[in-house]
């Protein structure tokens, strides 16, 4: 049985985002997001916050408190469709990759574009924040 991906690639999971789920492939910053929008869908949420960094780091408290935050979210959410739009290399060791979301929340659309920072950390790709739209 091939079960298609939930970052919606319309590839097999198997050779999508599980590898990258499981730690046995390193993913440029396009597949990272790709595999943590499917990590949302499959409620990974620890990929989610292995896979993201703030800066001043998280205190014990505020991951616990992300951690709940984001199981709600995967819960109340149901991940209809991922389009990404550009990936740039900014150098330094940044990246954007700019997406587009199609998300419902209790059956409202929550769909969202975002460009979202990448960072390289001891050579893996993370997560940071949001960039603002101009
Ligand atoms: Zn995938």
């Amino acid at each position: 049985m091939s079960q298609l991906c939930p970052c919606h690639s319309e590839r097999p999971y198997a050779t999508c985002c599980q590898p990258i789920h499981q730690g046995k492939k390193r993913p440029s910053p396009t597949q990272l997001m790709r595999a943590r929008y499917a990590a949302y869908a499959l409620s990974k949420v620890r990929f989610i916050q292995k896979t993201e960094r703030s800066d001043p780091p998280l205190l014990p408290k505020e991951l616990i408190e992300r951690r709940r935050t984001l199981k709600q979210f995967c819960q109340n959410t149901e991940f209809l469709g991922l389009q990404i739009l550009d990936e740039a290399k900014l150098g330094k060791g940044q990246a954007t990759v700019t997406f587009r979301a199609t998300l419902l929340q209790n059956r409202q659309d929550a769909s969202f574009t975002e460009r979202s920072l990448f960072q390289q950390h001891n050579g893996r790709w993370v997560y940071i924040s949001a960039i603002s739209e101009k």
